[in-house]
């Protein structure tokens, strides 16, 4: 049955367009099995595959719901929000982290997938925003090793979708996952643990 399809293989050459599923799925096929390496390969599949965990720390929250809605439908770069960590690699830091909502960030973090992505939206995320000279806010970077920063309060949902898709760029750039999958580890950040437990941070 004829369908309508239409992508880019990895590196942008060998654009597949085809009406025909079977047409397009052969071409498709020899473009990525014989002109990719298999790195290339899991890097570009990666970057179709980031599934953002649910972890709202504050009112950017607003705006990650607005830019899965149908209006700006994020879901069409293959970022879908998922419930559970573990069944996800990439994390959308919404805003204020404070103290007592790093320990859930640090705990979510561990439990997610490798390889896993960091993009920290919002003022507040960057160097504490409105709230820069509380007692109890913290850096995300302390916590957890952020990949992409978004400005602005709110930052709106078109900010969002293209911190998405420079991440996207960044991990078939520097081959993000293919070098986890080969080393253990992905080659550009280092996985700082806290000096200190951020779950002790609040508790008396
Ligand atoms: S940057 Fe603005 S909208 Fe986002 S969490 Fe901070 S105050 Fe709220």
């Amino acid at each position: 049955m004829g369908v309508g399809v239409g992508g880019a293989c990895a590196k942008g050459e060998g654009k597949v367009y085809a009406g025909n599923l079977n047409v397009a799925a052969k071409r498709a096929r020899d473009i990525i099995l014989g002109k990719l390496k298999l790195g290339e390969v899991v890097d570009w599949a990666t970057t179709f595959s980031l599934w953002p965990v649910h972890l709202v720390t504050s009112c950017c929250g607003a705006e990650f719901a607005a830019t899965w809605s149908p209006r700006f439908d994020a879901e069409q770069y293959g970022a879908l929000p998922w419930i559970s960590p573990r069944q996800t690699n990439f994390i959308i830091i919404e805003g204020t982290v404070t103290r007592k909502m790093a320990c859930a960030l640090r705990i979510t973090y561990e439990q997610m997938a490798h390889p896993k992505f960091v993009i920290a939206m919002g003022a507040c995320a960057l160097d504490g925003g409105l709230f820069y000279n509380s007692y109890n806010v913290v850096k995300p970077w302390e916590i957890v090793p952020v990949d992409v920063y978004i400005a602005g309060c709110p930052p709106p949902p078109e900010a969002l979708a293209r911190a998405i898709l420079d991440l996207r760029k960044k991990i078939r750039e520097k081959k993000m996952a293919s070098n986890w999958l080969r080393e253990g580890w992905r080659g550009d950040v280092e996985y700082p643990m806290p000096k200190e437990d951020p779950c002790k941070w609040w508790q008396p």
